[in-house]
């Protein structure tokens, strides 16, 4: 895969820019500013080939040789593309899109990082109509966030999805972020939960540095979503009425595969949690 350009974040000051690539952002797209994307024929086509050689729907390499690299708008660049997939999809599926707008049942529920590098249907290998998603920074799961709360109620008590997967990711912004001290505004509310475990974890994670460290915490982050996801009332009683599965995932980067996370919880600590959740 072509490496893009990293061009430093512009308009900002070095202080804030810094604080940004904490968590992954090294481009702001200013609209007075020209697109820090160069429009080189041999760059834009490539970066077309990295991001749609392959249509997941019908488990195929894209024929990409449209004249994209004539596109030097990112914009533009997503319109010709969207095209482009939607006419290759209809071709080699007359039924899918008149299927597809009839409805959906998804026997997956995802919850997962906002990071543009784990796709979930892309990843999985699987296509439109296969997963229901909700996606926030460094997928927490906060017992009282009104965005995911809404999404797993939909998902579990009306699309009755059967799993519902719990992926971190190793090179998490997020969690990398929680485990720096700098001020990161209004994401250090929301990143809360992960100085929680790095606080309650604080001894384990002082024995590890760089990746390994990071990508504990991620553990940690995964374990505790679950554990929030038990305790939600929605999620109990799926379980208990339907055997809803709950999973937890962490998906590594540098080799494009998942990895369970082993989430059992002693017997006693189940039926405790159980006794103190339920309700009649
Ligand atoms: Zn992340």
């Amino acid at each position: 895969m072509a490496e893009r350009s990293q061009p430093p974040a512009v308009g900002l000051g070095p202080r804030c820019a810094e604080r940004l690539s904490l968590l992954g952002v090294t481009h702001i797209f200013p609209a007075t500013l020209p697109d820090p994307f160069p429009s080189s024929s041999s760059l834009t086509s490539n970066y077309v080939s990295s991001v749609y050689p392959y249509n997941p729907v019908f488990k195929k390499t894209l024929n990409t040789d449209t004249k994209w690299q004539e596109v030097d708008d990112n914009f533009k660049l997503c319109l010709e593309s969207n095209k482009k997939w939607a006419g290759e999809t209809a071709k080699a599926d007359a039924a899918f899109f008149p299927t597809s707008s009839k409805g959906q049942s998804p026997p997956i529920l995802w919850l997962g990082c906002s990071d543009s590098r784990v796709p979930e249907t892309t990843l999985l290998g699987m296509k439109p109509g296969d997963v229901f998603t909700h996606r926030n920074i460094a997928n927490i799961m906060h017992a009282t966030d009104l965005s995911s709360l809404s999404v797993i109620y939909f998902a579990v008590a009306h699309l009755g999805v059967k799993h519902i997967v719990l992926c971190g990711h190793t090179s998490c912004g997020g969690v990398a972020g929680a485990l720096g001290n700098d001020k990161l505004g209004l994401l250090d509310v929301w990143l809360q939960p992960l100085r929680e475990l790095r606080e309650k974890h604080a001894d384990e994670l002082a024995k590890l540095e760089g990746a390994e460290k990071t990508t504990y915490l991620s553990e940690l982050n995964v374990k505790a979503g679950v554990e929030v996801l038990r305790r939600n009332p929605t999620v109990i009683d799926a379980m208990k009425e339907r055997d809803l599965k709950v999973h937890g995932v962490i998906y590594d980067l540098a080799s494009g595969t998942l990895r369970e996370i082993a989430c059992e919880e002693h017997e006693t600590t189940g039926s405790n949690r159980v006794a103190a959740f339920e309700r009649k």
